[in-house]
C-alpha cells in the first residue's frame, strides 16, 4: 500500500538549508588603504561546490575581497573563515586555496606540461606521479596534444586552460579566479564559460570568480554577489538578480532596463497602481512590495518584456505610445529605441522569430508599447 506520508521536502539549493555550514564565511569584513575604504563591511556565505561570482564595475572592491580570501591582503576589520577555520594571519600557501590570476602568469620558457606540473615539482613529488597527474589534468582540459608546446604557441583560450590545469593540479578545495576569461574574444569566451562550468561540476571544487562582465556572471554562477562602492548590494541566483533586482543600481548594471519615476495612486494586497509622468497610461502592477499611498518610487521594465503593436491596446493601463527612432538588427533579435511623447526614450528588444516579418515596424512609425502586469519591477533608489 502506498504511504500517505508527504514526500520529504529538500532544499533545492544549499544556501536554502539553514543547517548547512557555509564553506566560506565572510563576517563584517572591511579593508582600507590609507583611509580609502575599498571593501566596506561585507558579510557573505559561500557554500561547498558553488560557483560564486563577485560582479561589479571597475574599482568596486571585488579583487580586494578575492585577495583577502587568498591571503594576499589581511582585512582591516572582520573575519574570514574557510572550512570552519579562522584565516586571520594564515599566509596564502597555508590556505586550502589556489588563485588564478587575470594574466594567467604562465612561464614562457616552459612547455605546457612543465607549466602544469610546476607546483608538484616544487613539492619534490616523484617524477612518475607528476607525469601521471599532468597527463590527467591535460586530458581534463583537453590539451593532451599540446603538452610540448610553449605558451606563445597557444591561443588565448588554450593558455587559459593551461592556467586552469596548473591551478587545479594541486587539488585545491577552493579556486579563486580573477577575470578568468578577460583575455578571450567573445566567441571563445562563450565556449570557455561552458567548459568552465562543466569542469567545476565534474570536480566539485568551490570556485569564486571575479568579473565585471554581467553576461559572464549570469552564465557561470550558481549565485552572484553584486558589489558597488565596496559593499555587497545583492546576493542571489542569476535569475533573482535579473528578475528581482534589489535596487536601481543592480537593475541597471545587470542587463538593460527602462526606468521610470512614479507615484503610487492605489495599492491593495499584491497589486499597485502607479502613475508615471513619462507614460501615457497608469501602470497596474502585480507586486508584493509595500508602499504608502502617494509614495514615490522607481519602476523598471526590461526591454524584452515590452511588446509592440500598431493598434492601441484595449486595456486601460500598462501601455503607452511612441515613435520608432532607431532600429538595430542584430540577427537573433532587433533593438528598437522608441521616443515617447514625454521625450523619454524606451528600449525594446524583439526576437526575430520569422525570417520575413509580416508586420514590419519601421523608422518614424507610431507604435503602442504594452506589457504584462507582472513585468514592471519596483526598485529602490
Ligand atoms: P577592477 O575590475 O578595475 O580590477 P576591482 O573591483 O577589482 O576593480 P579593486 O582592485 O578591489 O577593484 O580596488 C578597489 C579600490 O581600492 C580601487 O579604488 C583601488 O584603487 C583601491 N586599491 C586597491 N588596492 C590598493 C592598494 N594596494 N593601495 C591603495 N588603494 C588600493
Amino acid at each position: 500500500m502506498a504511504s500517505s506520508a508527504p514526500a520529504p521536502t529538500r532544499p533545492s539549493h544549499p544556501w536554502n538549508d539553514p543547517a548547512l555550514e557555509p564553506y566560506i564565511r565572510i563576517e563584517r569584513v572591511s579593508k582600507s588603504f590609507s583611509g580609502f575604504v575599498a571593501v566596506d563591511d561585507v558579510s557573505l556565505n559561500i557554500y561547498r561546490s558553488e560557483l560564486f561570482c563577485l560582479l561589479g564595475g571597475s574599482g568596486c572592491g571585488k579583487t580586494t575581497l578575492l585577495r583577502m580570501l587568498a591571503g594576499f591582503e589581511e582585512p582591516s576589520s572582520g573575519k574570514i573563515h574557510i572550512d570552519g577555520l579562522d584565516m586571520s594571519g594564515i599566509p596564502p600557501y597555508e590556505r586550502p586555496v589556489n588563485m588564478m590570476f587575470q594574466s594567467y602568469a604562465l612561464f614562457p620558457h616552459m612547455t605546457v606540461d612543465q607549466n602544469v606540473g610546476f607546483g608538484l615539482k616544487m613539492e619534490h613529488r616523484p617524477r612518475s606521479e607528476i607525469a601521471d597527474r599532468v597527463a590527467q589534468m591535460l586530458k581534463l582540459v583537453r590539451l593532451s596534444e599540446f603538452a610540448k608546446r610553449k605558451p606563445e604557441q597557444l591561443s588565448g583560450g588554450q593558455r587559459q586552460r593551461v592556467a586552469l590545469a596548473r591551478a587545479l593540479i594541486k587539488q585545491p578545495k577552493l579556486l579563486l579566479l580573477d577575470e578568468p576569461l578577460g583575455a578571450l574574444d567573445k566567441k571563445l569566451r562563450e565556449h570557455t564559460q561552458f567548459e568552465l562550468v562543466n569542469l567545476q561540476e565534474e570536480l566539485g571544487v568551490t570556485f569564486v570568480v571575479v568579473t565585471h562582465d554581467q553576461e559572464e556572471a549570469m552564465t557561470l554562477s550558481s549565485r552572484i554577489g553584486v558589489m558597488d562602492h565596496g559593499k555587497i548590494v545583492q546576493v542571489g541566483t542569476p535569475q533573482e538578480i535579473y528578475e528581482s533586482p534589489s535596487n536601481r543600481f543592480v537593475a541597471e548594471f545587470v542587463g538593460s532596463v527602462n526606468v521610470f519615476e512614479g507615484q503610487v495612486t492605489a495599492s491593495e494586497a499584491g497589486r499597485m497602481r502607479i502613475r508615471c509622468a513619462e507614460l501615457e497610461q497608469a501602470l497596474d502592477v502585480l507586486s508584493n512590495a509595500v508602499a504608502a499611498p502617494q509614495a514615490r518610487l522607481w519602476v523598471a521594465i526590461r526591454p524584452e518584456k515590452i511588446q509592440l503593436a500598431l493598434q492601441p491596446p484595449q486595456a486601460a493601463s500598462n501601455w503607452t505610445r511612441g515613435l520608432v527612432k532607431e532600429i538595430a538588427y542584430l540577427g537573433d533579435l532587433s533593438v528598437l529605441l522608441i521616443r515617447l511623447e514625454s521625450g523619454k526614450t524606451v528600449r525594446v528588444t524583439r526576437p526575430n522569430v520569422w525570417r520575413h516579418e509580416e508586420e514590419s515596424i519601421t523608422w518614424e512609425q507610431e507604435v503602442y508599447l504594452h506589457w504584462h502586469d507582472s513585468s514592471p519591477m519596483i526598485v529602490r533608489e
